[in-house]
């Protein structure tokens, strides 16, 4: 009777195996409906054999292999085998994750009609400038498999690159996949991919979908749709036409799965391109660190964009403001504060960007010390005044702002330092006949909300934004001509070494939302250490000259990309058996055998408490992908047999970006 090798979503490095007397090797990449433990559950059909290696009497029949879809292709699986391979995930649960909730059910839910976006009206293409015609022409001459690295400042135009290149895709009959960091942020790139292409069919694969449109989209991939734009998760949907990859803001972190199986969608992009042989482009005004070097190699190739496409817009001059040479109250300098003034006389927009949501981080006692600290992590609660809250940004823990302190009953309690409602608020008092809008994810929870924000933006009907980086991802604001930088300094020096790296991305995108029309538009950071290497190369826009220096920097520390690394964490109610755990998988004799990887001790994570469970790590390191990739499944299937404390949890990460 032929057996199914079927994967199923559980944590385990192997495939099950049932019977099926209906089954032909046709049946591979259908799900199907089996029995498992007291439960039913459904799995991904990954072969159809003659025999099983384990005795019959304890295989069991299958319920129903589901056909309603088309069955799932080699390529997938391909990718699926990658990516189990690279991050250290069981087969099983990278196929299962894959897929949209709705096809996981034993019972399928109740289907409602789709309802189908409506095609806005149709835009004209714009002539390219030549720097965007070359770029075009490059990755149109090319066949096969080629990662391109488009780095173009920002308003260059390299969504309109991207959308002459998916035309081409479309014209030949193939499919395009478009990845970016968050969909929600951008819903103007949604609208000119629809607006472009009104007669093909987009569809958008993200988390925040509804489970039945999330299912619907999916299925419409499958079935051919021309466009699928998309998060993370989008880059394992089946494409049977795929032609072409794009990666938006590639240097994005939220491209890194932080849960589960923690990989990175730009990384299992550019292997999905080379397992089907087509293109990807890889499109930034500020990229990682490791493309930019992937550059330097020519295992990338690059594209420059170094005008903005608006003839009339030129770069915002990008100003620091010595915070030590002049007088600052509420952490607003003198100087930021007459060139907002002048905005205001201008009838124009400004932008003061604080990347640090609530009132104010902490709230203390001076008497005797007390700070609103979680009691659940190891972080302080942060001081919310609109609701009168105080909030752990880690774990959600929220309670009332006491009227006293809680240990000594001193009435003369502080919030202490400041973050975008507090600014709010002082701006507020400074220019009374100003309108004010604080953009946060306080502010602004849902997508409706981001679009009528968006609206009031646009329709000049605020004249102070002062916000997260929430605002500093792709969008145009016409009437915008400040940009004013707070609190930028406390990333130069963070104990985490990729802090500036995103600093200085972060920064470069928050500026090119100022002067983007015929406005020139001024950037101004206030600083303590207007010397810092990094503010000299943001005043010069001198991106590839700070991605030389950090390089430098790297090489000399032996840090990525100079080095690969994986991170073994592992988490309990205590910290010493979370530790001891470390410990033991670092002296197991894999470990102590092998020679090309570096283990280094165990320590406690920099949040070494979240949600009441405490939190060690262990770093490994090596210098190259294929001597790390060689020692951590050994490795990997060795710590699966040390006996763990009841409670205690571990993953291993590959590539992590946050430790
Ligand atoms: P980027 O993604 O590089 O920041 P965009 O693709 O958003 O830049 O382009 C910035 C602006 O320039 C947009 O308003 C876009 O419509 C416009 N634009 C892009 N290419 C051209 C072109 N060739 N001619 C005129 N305007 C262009
Ligand atoms: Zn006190
Ligand atoms: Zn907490």
């Amino acid at each position: 009777m032929p057996i199914l090798r079927v994967a199923l979503d559980v944590p385990l490095h192997r495939l099950f195996d049932y019977r099926c007397d209906e089954a032909s090797p046709a049946d591979v990449g259908y799900r199907v409906r089996v029995p498992f433990g007291r439960r039913d559950k459904v799995g991904v059909i990954v072969a159809v054999a003659e025999s099983s290696d384990w005795p019959g009497d304890q295989i069991k029949p299958a319920h129903a292999i589901l056909r309603d879809l088309p069955p799932l292709g080699a390529d997938f699986f391909a990718l699926c085998e990658f990516v189990s391979g690279y991050y250290q995930s069981p087969l099983g649960e990278t196929i299962l994750q894959a897929l949209p909730a709705g096809l996981k059910r034993p019972l399928p839910p109740a289907r409602r009609n789709a309802r189908r976006p409506k095609a806005p009206p149709a835009q004209a293409q714009p002539e390219l400038t030549p720097e965007q015609s070359a770029a075009v022409e490059a990755v149109a001459a090319e066949t096969g498999f080629q990662p391109w690295l488009l780095y173009g400042v920002t308003g260059s135009g390299k969504t309109e690159v991207y959308l002459r290149l998916i035309e081409r895709v479309l014209a030949g009959g193939g499919q395009a996949l478009v990845l970016v960091p968050e969909i929600n942020l951008t819903p103007q790139l949604e609208a000119r991919v629809r607006g472009r292409f009104p007669g093909a069919e987009v569809v958008t694969l993200h988390s925040d979908l509804a489970e039945a449109a999330r299912e619907r989209n999916w299925r419409a991939a499958q079935a051919g749709a021309a466009i699928v734009l998309g998060t993370r998760l989008a880059v394992f949907a089946p494409l049977p036409r795929l032609g072409l990859i794009v990666v938006d803001e590639e240097h994005d972190s939220s491209f890194k799965q932080q849960d589960g199986i923690r990989y990175s969608a730009r990384d299992v992009a550019v292997f999905r391109a080379s397992l089907l042989s087509i293109p990807i482009v890889l499109g930034s005004a500020t990229p990682a660190m490791e493309t930019w070097a992937n550059g330097l190699s020519r295992r990338y190739r690059r594209l420059s964009l170094e005008q903005r496409a608006h003839a009339a817009a030129r770069l915002p001059a990008i100003g620091v403001l010595d915070t030590r040479r002049q007088a600052v109250r509420e952490g607003v300098s003198e100087g930021l504060l007459a060139a907002i003034k002048t905005r205001l006389e201008r009838g124009e927009q400004s932008l003061i960007f604080l990347n640090r949501r609530g009132y104010a981080p902490v709230l203390a006692c001076a008497a005797c010390g007390w700070v609103s600290r979680c009691r659940r992590c190891a972080a302080n609660l942060v001081v919310h005044l609109a609701d009168r809250r105080l909030r752990c940004h880690h774990c959600g823990f929220e309670t009332q702002v006491p009227k006293a302190c809680p240990t000594c009953g001193n009435q003369d309690i502080h919030p202490f330092g400041r973050g975008t409602q507090r600014l709010e608020a002082w701006l507020g008092e400074q220019f009374p006949a100003a309108r004010i809008l604080r953009v946060d994810r306080d502010a602004v929870k849902s997508r409706s909300q981001w679009e009528a924000v968006l609206a009031r933006i646009h329709g000049g009907d605020a004249d102070i934004l002062v916000g997260t980086q929430m605002l500093a991802k792709g969008h145009d604001f016409p009437r915008l001509t400040l940009v004013g930088v707070l609190g930028a300094d406390a990333a130069l020096f963070a104990a985490d070494w990729r802090a500036p790296e995103r600093l200085f991305a972060q920064l470069m995108q928050v500026a090119g939302r100022a002067g983007r029309a015929d406005l020139p538009g001024e950037v101004l950071i206030q600083t303590q250490y207007p010397d810092h290497p990094l503010y000299g190369a943001l005043v010069r826009h001198d991106y590839p000259g700070y991605a030389e220096t950090l390089l430098a920097e790297r090489r000399q520390a032996g840090f990525p990309p100079y080095a690969y690394q994986a991170v073994l964490r592992a988490e309990a109610g205590e910290m010493v058996p979370a530790i001891d755990f470390l410990a033991t998988a670092r002296a197991l004799p894999v470990a102590v055998a092998q020679r090309e990887v570096t283990l280094f001790d165990p320590v406690p994570m920099r949040l070494s408490r979240l949600a009441n469970r405490e939190r060690g790590q262990l770093l490994v390191e090596a210098v190259s992908r294929r001597a790390l990739q060689a020692f951590l499944p050994h490795w990997r299937e060795a710590i699966e047999r040390i006996r763990v404390p009841a409670g205690l949890r571990w993953h291993l990460e590959v590539d992590p970006l946050e430790f």
